[in-house]
Order: structure tokens, then sequence, then C-alpha cells
């Protein structure tokens, strides 16, 4: 008995360790000059001379280990708005976690899975999710429908172990909000699918939530592949990223120009070269190929997801 106190004490021990491992590194996070990242070039064909790592975890927070540790990597700018962002919904609704992704390798540059997150300023991110009784639940990618709600099948083989989530409207909007209006992270893009996004703003508008309403307007679509599953989020080059070389994709915004032409700066907009090294991708019908067979819930949950894999109704058309 006196063994196994002891041993739950050092395992609290350990673990209020790592905690305070994480603090500092946050902390020391916090406090880099904007030199600590240098993002150049353009998310497809760009590269990073200095870039910062992602802490695994922290206040609202976790990038789990399994995850590509080699894809933790961004600039100072963005990783600290993700940071950031996350602690606000955190401290606003607390009991959710962001599942943050893959963001870029250390030196930027071509990346597997990815035709993006080649300069430091692309990452992707899980929706919060909640389970059937409202309760947060860990993120998992789980395809999401119109009324917000999907499974985490697990085993694709095994009905039995299927997993009712549904999106977390609160939660991914508080997230959203916060990065849009963090001058330093530089928002400037959020991919997700065009039914979750219609989830998201009906609760912006019923909280009264103007100013990132406004801006989160332009700055959501849903490209040609669905993010019902993500949200890919893309950020601006900093000035000095802009000084150095750095390209940002298209829009720039009249708010964007503003803020650049008090450093004296215009932005640089990123035309990829068409003959730039890409990285492997997965095609939808590759990853399906390599699945295997599939139990008939998966089946017409794949079956349904076309339909919102054409044009959105609502007469937006996919980004550019
Ligand atoms: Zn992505």
């Amino acid at each position: 008995m006196k063994l196994r106190l002891a041993l739950l004490a050092l395992a609290a021990s350990i673990a209020s360790s790592a905690a305070l491992a994480n603090e500092h590194e946050i902390a020391a996070l916090m406090r880099l000059g904007s030199e600590a990242s240098l993002s150049v070039g353009g998310p497809l064909d760009g590269r990073l001379e200095r870039s910062v790592a992602i802490p695994d975890k922290g206040p609202g927070f976790e990038r789990p280990s399994a995850r590509r540790p080699e894809a933790r990597f961004g600039t100072v700018e963005m990783v600290r708005g993700l940071v950031r962002a996350a602690r606000a919904v955190h401290e606003r609704y607390p009991g959710g976690t962001l599942i943050v992704h893959d963001l870029s390798l250390e030196g930027g540059g071509p990346i597997a899975r990815h035709e993006s997150h080649q300069a430091g300023r692309d990452v992707d991110v899980l929706y919060y999710l909640l389970d059937t009784e409202g309760r947060p639940t860990r993120s998992v990618g789980a395809i999401l429908g119109p009324d917000g709600r999907g499974v985490d099948f697990r085993n694709l083989q095994d009905p039995s172990d299927d997993f009712h989530v549904a999106l977390d409207v609160p939660r991914t909007w508080a997230f959203l909000e916060a990065l849009a209006l963090d001058p330093e992270a530089g928002l400037q893009r959020v991919f997700l699918a065009e039914h979750l996004r219609t989830l998201l703003f009906r609760h912006a508008a019923r909280e009264g939530r103007p100013e990132a309403v406004a801006k989160l307007a332009e700055m959501t679509c849903q490209p040609s592949t669905p993010h019902d599953d993500h949200m890919h989020l893309r950020f601006f080059c900093s000035p000095d990223d802009v000084r150095a070389g750095c390209e940002d994709t298209h829009p720039i915004y009249p708010w964007r120009r503003a803020a650049l032409r008090k450093f004296g700066l215009e932005p640089k907009l990123h035309r990829p070269r068409p003959d730039r090294p890409r990285a492997k991708t997965v095609s939808a019908e590759e990853a399906r190929a390599a699945a295997g067979p599939l139990h008939a819930d998966v089946e017409a949950w794949l079956e349904m997801r076309k339909s919102w894999m054409k044009p959105p109704r609502t007469g937006r058309k996919y980004c550019p």
C-alpha cells in the first residue's frame, strides 16, 4: 500500500513537472522577438529560414506526440497566436482542448500530404467536439455533416465501437474569434466546410460579435476539398517577413494593406512557380482504396459527403 501511494505521488510529481516544463516553454515563446522566425516565399513554394516549434501542450491545447513530430514548426507570430487563442477559449469555456495537427517542417519546403504548409504560415487544427450529452470530448478528424453531427468510426470495419460527436460551436467560434482579433497573429484565411461555417456564423449572430463577424466573414471559405473534419488556417507574412521576400496569397484585405503601410511596406502577392517541387499528396480515391472494406455507415457517410463537395448552394464560391 505504501509503495502504491509512493508511486502515485511520483506520478503526480512527474505530471506537475511536465506541466511546469510546458509553462516555461510557453513563457519563453512569448518572450521571443519577431526575428525568431523568418518566412520566405509563399505557402506553396516557400521556406522557413528560422522557425519555432509549437509546444506539445499548454492551457487549452495539445499537439499529440504521435502526430508527425517533424511538422510542428511555424512562424513565431502564428505559433504564439495559436497558443493565445487556445488559452482564450480555455478561460472562457474551460474543459475543451484544441488539437493541433501539422504546421510546417523546421526549414519549411515541400511536406508530404500537403500542397501548401511550406512557409510556416499554414496549420491544420481539429474542430472542438462535444459528445451526445453536450460535454467536451477529445477532438478527432470525424466528418461533420450539415447539422454539425458526425461519427468517430474508430475501427472502420466495426460498427460497434462508433462514437457520436457534434461540432462544439461556441468553442470553435471563440477560437476563431480570438485569432481573428489578434493583431500579431495575422490570420488571413480559414478553410472550412460551408455548412460548418453557416453554423458558426448563426451562433455568432446570436451572440452579437459584430467585429469578429465582419473579419471572419471575409476570411472563411470552403476550398474544393471539403474541410469537414479539420480546419486549415493560413497567416499573413509579418512585416519583417515581407521585407525579406515573404509572399501572401490572395486576398489581401484593405485593413491588411493599411497595417503594412504603417511599416512603409506593400504586400507581395504569391505566384507559385509551375515547376515548384511538390510533396506527395493522397487523393480521396487513394485514401478510400487504402482503407479496405468499410462498414455500411462509413460508406453512407462517404456517399453523403459528396453532396457538400459540390459548390455551395448559398451562392458563395469556393475559395480562390
Ligand atoms: Zn492544411
